[in-house]
């Protein structure tokens, strides 16, 4: 009974308590200053922009990199307003080292083939300096100084063929010591590097002109180790961009990677409404 007298008494205590809390709740009105929340429009078909396949294309912002995978770098500058997107068809930018099929994919719990249907769909994620042991003035913690781009479909599994073409007018330059880069410069000197072409069958020669949107060569997977070794990488583009870059006025501009992944937005999202 004494036991039953000490248990009614907390709860008693304990609802007073809660009572006496209640008036000093705020009020749940709203401000009188705050506007009427209009609901927002329905979207319009045109709102949206789709691939060839109907899939709607959408990205993460730049910088914003997979869990555990490296600083990223936030600079949404569109450097090359005009550019045609690298490849001919659709086209998803994610990491090829912290997805299913890299090699450090079980980090986020992606653990799978390369060609795992979520590696091959929108949102587009922002690769530039994910962790890499290299240095690089953009990633000063050592980075990754491109992004990753992999083509319309799985090549392993479709056996397609999808092309690499050049983003601007510009000159080839691949001599046959580069084991699996091409690059292609521009006449006010914007360079780019694509790597992993399939080598052996560019369509392009070193020295020679390519106009805009021009063939260069097919997505493949060539690589070679620093022992000379061919070792394949997932089918992928890896596709860099450089500037004359200075990260503050002080500083003498250094001609170096910077992020290509908004000119990369802004010329994919010009070729979708093109293609509608
Ligand atoms: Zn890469």
């Amino acid at each position: 009974m004494k036991n039953l007298v000490i248990i009614l008494t907390i709860l008693l205590t304990s609802l007073m308590a809660s009572c006496e809390q209640t008036p000093e709740a705020p009020a749940q009105e709203p401000s009188p200053e705050a506007p009427a929340e209009e609901p927002a429009p329905e979207p319009d078909d045109d709102d949206f922009l789709q691939d060839q396949d109907g899939r709607v294309f959408s990205y993460i912002p730049a910088g914003d990199l997979l869990p555990s995978s490296g600083p990223g770098n936030m600079d949404t500058t569109i450097y090359r307003p005009d550019i045609v997107f690298p490849l001919e068809d659709a086209a998803f930018l994610n990491s090829q080292v912290y997805r299913y099929g890299g090699g450090k994919g079980e980090i986020n719990g992606m653990t799978g083939s390369q060609c795992h249907s979520s590696n091959y769909n929108y949102p587009w994620q922002d690769t530039f300096c994910e962790t890499r042991a290299r240095d690089q003035i953009m990633c000063p913690a050592g980075g990754h100084e491109g992004v990753d781009i992999r083509a319309a479909s799985c090549i392993p599994d479709t056996d397609a063929n999808h092309w690499a073409v050049a983003a601007e007018d510009g000159r080839i330059i691949a001599p046959s010591s580069s084991r699996y880069t091409v690059r292609l410069q521009t006449g006010d000197g914007t360079l780019y590097r694509y790597m992993h072409l399939k080598m052996d069958e560019l369509v392009v020669n070193d020295g020679q002109f390519v106009a805009k949107g021009q063939r260069i060569g097919r997505v493949w997977n060539d690589f070679f180790n620093s022992s000379g070794e061919r070792v394949p990488t997932t089918y992928h583009l890896h596709f860099e961009m450089y500037q004359n870059y200075s990260p503050d006025e002080d500083t003498d501009p250094i001609f170096d990677q910077v992020n290509p992944y908004m000119t990369l937005v802004n010329a994919y999202e010009k070729k979708l409404r093109a293609s509608d």
